[in-house]
């Protein structure tokens, strides 16, 4: 069994683990950089793997990258990317603040692979996380467990493996190869013949399911395509100059110290902003074509609203979908061949998160201002998380725009704790 032994171990080469190791390149002293490694389970990096469909753009300014809003001048940022890869012009003229997420990813995998100090290593999936062994009183290193057969050891952690899928229970007992989540969606319906996608149901009602089903209505030009949601329609974000000021780094202090109750409130509120709503273009783009399917006299996207999927099972070779209609109560039959699924994540922390908080004895899994793990005083081994903070630090957590000064704070408590400052003058040039 392969042994390593580092003093960070970073799980996870997507945006939030890539904008640490420019964090640590950038403020911590050459050693700590170098004694990071970032392992990632896939061959390469890319963003939403599942859902890298050529037409989708972020939502979010390209400002928001892994870095301008930390340190501008950064040779790590979005634009020197377009500049290195000579595309720069181009960009500028297109005129769009939102790039291809495509390109977003582009810049991921370039980031990755111009990390001079940190080392990003691929193909190499954490598997189990325990604490090392209490020895004097302490617990000084984590033991990671990765499907290679090694064991890494690490005196820290830092978590930025996204979230786990949520898959409704009522369509957990379908056999696999006819449900797919939105996360894993580009790989798996590549296997999908046309002979096992005539009928289509998607489920959600968001931006994921949106995406899902023009992708699928597309992929598949005879296939009839259906989207059942809660909900009573297809809905924009809806957001305004003033509460986008709640997804600015700074204002994680203010949510940080606000009373529970009131930071449901705002997680509530904020929910329209960014989980409950489509993409302006994209509503667009779906309603047109249904416009144009009835001037035509076909039917093949149809919209179910306030709909409950009940239960589903296989009949033979068709997937059986019980829904309940919300308004009369009523029960129905929709009968299948794929299922698809925008049902998001889960709100919970991941189970890697979970486990290894019972583990320690910590119990409920929770982060100080600094995302280091709450956990028992015979801890000095610390555990950062990333992206899976919503609750305390705001509904920002999981999104582009706080990675660059989230990766400042991370780093900035990890230096603090060995007693070093972070590179004092860079960090007072740029605060
Ligand atoms: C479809 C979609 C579109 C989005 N669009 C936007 C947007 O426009 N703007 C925005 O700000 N946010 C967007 N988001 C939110 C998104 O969560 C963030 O942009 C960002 O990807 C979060 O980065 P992360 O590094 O925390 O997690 P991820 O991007 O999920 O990266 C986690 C990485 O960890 C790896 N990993 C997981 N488990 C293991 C393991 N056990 N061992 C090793 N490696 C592992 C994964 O393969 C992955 O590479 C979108 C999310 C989705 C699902």
């Amino acid at each position: 069994m392969r042994h390593q032994k580092v003093e960070v171990l970073a799980i996870g080469a997507g945006p939030a683990n890539l904008a640490l190791g420019i964090a640590l390149e950038e403020l911590a002293p050459k050693e700590l950089a170098a004694g990071t490694l970032i392992i990632e389970q896939h061959d390469d990096t890319l963003w939403q793997r599942g859902m890298l469909l050529p037409w989708t753009q972020s939502q979010v300014s390209f400002l928001k990258d892994l870095v301008t809003l930390r340190n501008p001048r950064s040779e790590f940022s979005f634009v020197n990317y377009l500049h290195t890869t000579g595309r720069l012009d181009e960009f500028i003229n297109l005129g769009t603040f939102t790039p291809y997420r495509s390109e977003i990813s582009g810049y991921l995998q370039w980031v990755a692979s111009s990390l001079s100090e940190v080392r990003v290593e691929y193909g190499r999936r954490c598997v189990s996380l325990e604490p090392g062994p209490l020895v004097d009183g302490e617990v000084s290193h984590w033991l990671a467990r990765t499907a290679d057969g090694a064991v890494i050891s690490s005196r820290n952690l830092v978590i930025g493996a996204g979230r786990d899928a949520h898959v409704p229970a009522e369509l957990s007992a379908l056999p696999e190869e006819r449900v797919i989540h939105s996360t894993r969606f580009s790989e798996r319906i590549e296997q999908v013949g046309a002979d096992r996608a005539r009928r289509i149901v998607v489920i959600g009602g968001a931006q994921s399911a949106a995406e899902l089903l023009w992708a699928a209505y597309q992929r598949f030009p005879e296939a009839q395509c259906t989207m059942l949601m809660r909900s009573i329609g297809l809905n924009a974000y809806q957001s305004s100059k003033f509460t986008n000021e709640l997804f600015y780094p700074s204002f994680i202090d203010d949510f940080f110290a606000t009373r529970p109750e009131t930071r449901s409130q705002v997680l509530r509120e904020m929910h329209v902003t960014n989980y409950a709503g489509l993409a302006p273009a994209m509503l667009e783009t779906l309603y047109r074509e249904m416009y144009q399917e009835r001037l035509r006299g076909t039917e093949r996207l149809r919209m179910r609203t306030l709909t409950d999927v009940a239960a589903a099972r296989m009949d033979g070779d068709e997937v059986v979908l019980t829904t309940v209609d919300r308004k009369s109560g009523d029960r129905e039959e929709i009968r299948c061949d794929l299922v698809l699924l925008g049902t998001g994540f889960v709100r919970d922390m991941p189970a890697m998160v979970r486990d290894l908080a019972a583990a320690t004895g910590a119990g409920q899994a929770t982060v100080d201002r600094a995302y280091r793990m709450v956990l028992p005083e015979s801890y000095t081994a610390g555990c950062y998380l990333q992206g899976v903070n919503e609750a305390t630090h705001g509904i920002a957590d999981s999104l582009l725009s706080v990675l660059a000064s989230r990766s400042q704070d991370i780093v900035t408590d990890l230096l603090a704790r060995r007693g070093l400052p972070a590179d004092e003058a860079l960090l007072a040039e740029l605060l």
